[in-house]
């Protein structure tokens, strides 16, 4: 309770010292967000979604693609989608560095969890990177996303439930048919999961491939329910 209290304090006094601005034109920020208020409502929602797979659809529902063959994990939640100008903040955060972003990407992304995962998960276990990229990078995105919304949410984070054991290429840099075969086998498990119920926490779904593979190790694991929470979803072509 004091220690609560004092963290508040301490939160007032740095908003009196650095009141919020805009992250995307510099303009004051609102109370809640370091976004100015026309520039939060400029983000682009990614609306009604298949439960699965976040793919957006007309209305709330199943999509075809995951009727005819569902992904690995239960439910799929994304904010947004990736578009502008929220693209420009992720691509900001995890390829320049700029970790002050993470507080108001997390905190976004939790006020949209908030409305709608009920029960609450028990963990949140962020994709983990290789050691290699760890040290390149010198910080995990899905691991800094994941901080507010633990905070905001009140679950905790077991960010060394999982490991990445194998250094997988790119996605990116790979042809289509072959970045599902690129990650079978990436993670692994360092000790046994207490949790049965776990959400995934990503910056971006792009392909899926990813997220499924690590929902395969942990559902292998013993987690009986697995959902994936990205900040923002890649539009299916
Ligand atoms: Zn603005
Ligand atoms: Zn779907």
């Amino acid at each position: 309770m004091t220690v609560n209290r004092a963290a508040t304090w301490l939160e007032i006094l740095w908003r009196g010292l650095y009141p919020p601005r805009c992250a995307l034109c510099g303009a004051p920020g609102t109370p809640e967000h370091d976004l100015c208020a026309p520039c939060r409502r400029d983000l682009p929602a990614l609306g009604a979604a298949c439960s699965r797979c976040a793919r957006p659809l007309p209305i709330a529902g199943i999509c075809g693609a995951c009727q005819q063959q569902a992904p690995p994990q239960h439910y799929t939640f994304s904010p947004f989608r990736y578009a502008p100008p929220l693209d420009y903040l992720l691509l900001q955060l995890k390829f320049h560095g700029k970790l002050h972003l993470a507080p108001l990407l997390g905190q976004l992304t939790a006020e949209y969890l908030e409305q709608r995962v009920h029960p609450l998960p028990e963990c949140i276990i962020p994709v983990p990177l290789h050691p290699t990229r760890l040290r390149e990078r010198g910080f995990n995105q899905a691991l800094e996303l994941a901080r507010p919304v633990a905070k905001q949410l009140k679950i905790p984070i077991h960010y060394k439930a999982v490991q990445r054991q194998r250094n997988t290429a790119r996605q990116s840099e790979l042809p289509r048919q072959e970045r599902k075969r690129n990650l079978r086998g990436a993670f692994a498990l360092n000790n046994t999961l207490t949790a049965r119920h776990v959400a995934i926490m990503d910056d971006v779904l792009t392909t899926g491939h990813t997220v499924a593979e690590l929902t395969k190790t942990l559902r292998r694991g013993g987690a009986q329910m697995v959902e994936v929470w990205t900040c923002a979803r890649v539009l299916p072509l």
